[in-house]
Order: structure tokens, then C-alpha cells, then sequence
């Protein structure tokens, strides 16, 4: 049976999804939910069974651990140990950057479960910015365990057409809030104590750039080791994000030769010609991710959509321009990069 989608665009039809959502999920089921980063696959954070179908729902790894998304900063005491040595800065930057797109990795409270943590001491949690979610998770008042809701490994959904095209039949309810406001994942950081200014490793780039970051304390960037990511930021795998679709990120127009016969697509910056790339060879479909202009947030919007209506060309290969490496420019290229890496892995 197809999923049931519920509307949200006005206040009956919110308060009907919102209520249906909280019930579902005080049930133990699983729902799909906007969130101002790509739709979240949702469960009862404290519930192990409910958690448990969005593993099975998704095909994720055990070992990849989830967010935890709280209804209020008021309850991050419950679910995770805030030390004192870093007590200031948690809090200044809880009071400045949520609700929104900012995940801290702390040291996590025995209430909650295992499997939410993939086994690790610590937990991941933020506090959602979208209305929507917001409201599910006050109706609920318990913390909600949610990844992106898509297969493992695949693109994000940043649309409920595109949850549908991941995970429908799998999943009892996705509730639709429209386009996701960052079009990104949230970035996640680990904080440390340090001297003069604590230190900011972020373990995935993204909507929260270093600029944003480093007003708090000293911005670190996790090496690129996979040992490092597989102990640091497990579920940081070197093929994620990728479209089906092979792609490849250039560096400059003169790393690409056509070879005759093969079809491509042209992942373009700006769509503009004095960059070297739209004229290249006689590409299949070329999407652009900020026209004319080169945003970056703009292009962050539109970066997944790109991706999914990219991979449905059937094409043999995807060719991406490479962007802007600061701002959210940082979080593209890391997952440019990833995708990158899948053809030859
Ligand atoms: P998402 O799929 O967007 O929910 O993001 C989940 C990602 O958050 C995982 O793949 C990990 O990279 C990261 N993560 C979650 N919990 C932890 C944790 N305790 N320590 C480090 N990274 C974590
Ligand atoms: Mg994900």
C-alpha cells in the first residue's frame, strides 16, 4: 500500500498531521518529518523497538548512529552529560544556534538506548527549526531519534516526492512541509576544553559554517583519515550522499575529455559559460544549482534535487563543477567528494 501523505498548509490540516504524527509515534511506529535540513525518518528516541524499524526502514548499518532531535533545549540535561569544562560554551552556543542546524556530540545519559548511539558513549542532538517537526516533537515531549529519510547510502530527501520515491511502502505516514528550508544535513560538532578558547572539531560540515562557528572557539576540522571518520563521525562513509548515476567532481574544464558515444550530464556552479564548463561536449542535460549568480545557500537548497533529478537520466556519467570551497560551499564539496569517490571504490 502506498504511504498516506498528510498536508500541512493550513491550520486544520497541520493540526490533523501534527496530532497523527505524535500519535503514531507514541504508538512506537515511524514517520517521515520535514525538518529545515532534509526530511527526517522519526522515531521514538527512547523507545529501542521504535528506533529499531527505522534501522530496518532504511537498511542502515547498526553501526551508523542517529540524531537526537529534542523538543527544547530545556531537555538536553535528560538525554546527555554536559561536563563542566565545556558547560559555557554548550550553553552559549545552544542559546545562539538552536533551534537550527547545529548537532553537539556529547557524552550520552544511560536513558538513552544503544541502539540510538550505535553502541558509542556519546550522542548526537540538536533542537529542529521547522514548524512542523517543532510541533510533533512538543506534542510528543519526548526526544525523537531522526536520519534523513532515504535508503542507506542514498541521496536525501529534501521534498515529500522525494521521501515517497525512498521509502514508500515501507513507512506508515510522511507528513509534508514543503521544500526543506538549508537543503543540508546539519553540521555536527564535538567541543573540547581548551586554552585561551575551547576547540570546535566539526565532524560534518554543514549549514553552520566555520565563520558561523569560530565566534564561539577554535575551529578544527576532522582530518580526512578514514580512520579518523570511522572513530569520530561513524556513518561518515566515503560513498554516501551518491546518486546511482557515476559522477565525477572536477578541479577545471580542462580535466574532462568526452569519450565518443558515452552520455553525460553537467552538474553546473552557476550555469555560466566564462566558467569553462557548460560548452565542454554536448551534455544530455546540464542542472544548475545557483543560476547566473553562484549563492551558495541557494545552491545548498537545491543541491539534493539536483542530485535525484540528475541520476534520473539514465546517463552514463554525472560530471560536477567543483564550487566555491567556503560557507556552505565546504558541505557541498564534501559530499561532491564522497559521491566522487564511489565509481572507483
Ligand atoms: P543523519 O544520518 O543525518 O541522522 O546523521 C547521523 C550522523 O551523525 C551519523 O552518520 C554520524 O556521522 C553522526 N553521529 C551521530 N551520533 C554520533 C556520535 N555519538 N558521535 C559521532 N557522530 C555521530
Ligand atoms: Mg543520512
Amino acid at each position: 500500500m502506498p504511504t498516506p501523505i498528510l498536508q500541512t498548509d493550513t491550520g486544520p490540516l497541520m493540526h490533523k498531521a501534527v496530532e497523527e504524527a505524535a500519535r503514531l509515534l507514541r504508538a512506537g511506529e515511524i514517520v517521515a518529518l520535514p525538518t529545515e535540513t532534509v526530511y527526517g525518518l522519526a522515531a521514538d528516541a527512547l523507545n529501542p523497538q521504535a528506533v529499531a524499524k527505522v534501522f530496518e526502514a532504511k537498511e542502515r548499518p547498526s553501526f551508523d548512529p542517529l540524531i537526537v532531535h529534542l523538543p527544547s533545549k530545556k531537555m538536553l540535561d535528560e538525554v546527555a552529560e554536559v561536563p563542566a569544562s565545556i558547560q559555557l560554551i554548550v550553553q552559549k552556543l545552544t542559546e545562539k544556534m538552536w533551534p537550527g542546524p547545529l548537532t553537539l556530540v556529547l557524552p550520552k545519559k544511560s536513558c538513552v538506548p544503544d541502539i540510538v548511539t550505535a553502541g558509542l558513549p556519546t550522542v548526537a542532538v540538536r533542537v529542529s527549526k521547522n514548524a512542523v517537526f517543532r510541533r510533533v516533537a512538543e506534542s510528543l515531549g519526548r526526544p525523537i531519534a531522526a536520519p534523513s529519510a532515504n535508503r542507506f547510502g542514498s541521496i536525501s530527501p529534501t521534498s515529500a516526492g522525494a521521501v515517497v520515491a525512498e521509502l514508500d511502502d515501507r513507512i506508515p505516514l510522511i507528513v509534508d512541509g514543503g521544500a526543506c528550508l538549508c537543503g543540508l544535513e546539519s553540521t555536527i560538532i564535538k567541543v573540547e576544553p581548551g586554552s585561551p578558547k575551547p576547540i570546535i572539531t566539526i565532524l560534518r560540515p554543514g549549514p553552520i559554517t566555520p565563520e558561523d562557528l569560530k565566534l564561539y572557539g577554535k575551529v578544527k576540522h576532522l582530518t580526512r583519515s578514514v580512520v579518523d571518520e570511522a572513530t569520530e563521525a561513524p556513518g561518515q562513509l566515503a560513498s554516501h550522499y551518491a546518486p546511482r548515476t557515476p559522477l565525477r567532481l572536477l578541479s577545471k574544464p580542462s580535466d574532462f575529455t568526452p569519450i565518443p558515444g558515452k552520455k553525460y550530464a553537467l552538474l553546473s556552479y552557476r550555469g555560466d559559460s566564462s566558467d569553462g564548463y557548460t560548452q565542454l561536449t554536448d551534455w544530455v542535460h546540464v542542472q544548475i544549482l545557483s543560476p547566473g549568480k553562484g549563492k551558495l545557500p541557494e545552491a545548498a537548497v537545491r543541491f539534493f534535487y539536483v542530485l535525484r533529478e540528475l541520476d534520473k537520466l539514465g546517463v552514463d556519467e554525472i560530471i560536477a563543477e567543483p564550487m566555491h570551497e567556503h560557507g556552505m560551499g565546504i558541505a557541498m564539496m564534501d559530499k561532491l567528494r564522497r559521491a566522487s569517490v564511489k565509481q572507483v571504490a
